[in-house]
C-alpha cells in the first residue's frame, strides 16, 4: 500500500506535506496518522487519485500545506554564484553540478521545483522560472519516475556515508586507545 501511495504522489520532495519527501508521507498516510490533502504539487487531480485508491471521499486541499502552483525549475544566475555547494546539500534529487568555489548549475531537467535550493543561498542567486508550457500526463510520470529514482538513491548514498563516518570514528577511537593503553 505504501509502495501504491508514493506511485501516486508527485515526487517533487519539497517537504510541504510536513514529511521529509514523499514516501514518508506515503507511509504516514497508509497507517492513518496523515490526511490525503496535504500535497500542493500533486494538486486536486492528485487528492482524488488517493481517495479511490484508498476508498474515501476526495477533499480540497488543505490550505494550511501550501497551494497549488504552475510547475517551475530552479536557475542559477551563474555570475553571481560563490561556489559555496549549499544549494547541491539542499537538493533532494540531486539536480545541480557544481564544486567548491566553482559555478553552480541546475540540470533543469532533472530539477522537481522544490524550491529547497533557494533559502539556503547565501548570495541569493536561484531564482524559479516556470516552464514554457505546461508537462503532458506522460511527462509528469517520467518525471515523477526519474525523481523517485534520484531520492532513493541519494537516500541510499547519504546512509553509506553516514555509516562510513561513524566506522572511520570507531577505528580512531580505538587507535587512541590503543596508543594510550602501550603508553
Ligand atoms: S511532493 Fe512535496 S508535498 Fe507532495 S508528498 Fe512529496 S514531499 Fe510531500
Ligand atoms: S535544483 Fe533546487 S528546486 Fe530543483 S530539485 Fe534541486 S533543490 Fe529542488
Ligand atoms: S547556494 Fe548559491 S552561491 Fe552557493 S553554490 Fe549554490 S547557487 Fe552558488
Amino acid at each position: 500500500m505504501i509502495e501504491q501511495i508514493n506511485n501516486i504522489l508527485p515526487q517533487t520532495q519539497c517537504g510541504q506535506c510536513g514529511y521529509n519527501g514523499c514516501r514518508p508521507y506515503a507511509e504516514a498516510i497508509a497507517s492513518g496518522t496523515a490526511d490525503i490533502n496535504q500535497c500542493p504539487p500533486g494538486g486536486d487531480e492528485g487528492i482524488v487519485a488517493l481517495a479511490q485508491l484508498l476508498n474515501v471521499n476526495p477533499k480540497p486541499l488543505n490550505p494550511a500545506f501550501g497551494e497549488h502552483k504552475p510547475k517551475s525549475v530552479a536557475f542559477i544566475i551563474e555570475e553571481d554564484c560563490i561556489g559555496c555547494t549549499k544549494c547541491i546539500a539542499a537538493c533532494p534529487v540531486d539536480a545541480i553540478l557544481g564544486a567548491a568555489k566553482y559555478m553552480h548549475t541546475v540540470i533543469a531537467s532533472e530539477c522537481t521545483g522544490c524550491e529547497l535550493c533557494i533559502a539556503p543561498c547565501p548570495v541569493d542567486c536561484i531564482v524559479m522560472q516556470p516552464l514554457p508550457e505546461p508537462l503532458s500526463a506522460a511527462e509528469k510520470t517520467t518525471r515523477a519516475q526519474l525523481a523517485k529514482q534520484r531520492y532513493e538513491a541519494r537516500n541510499l548514498r547519504k546512509q553509506r556515508e553516514e555509516a562510513e563516518n561513524l566506522e572511520r570514528a570507531r577505528q580512531k577511537k580505538a587507535a587512541l586507545l590503543k596508543l594510550k593503553s602501550a603508553s
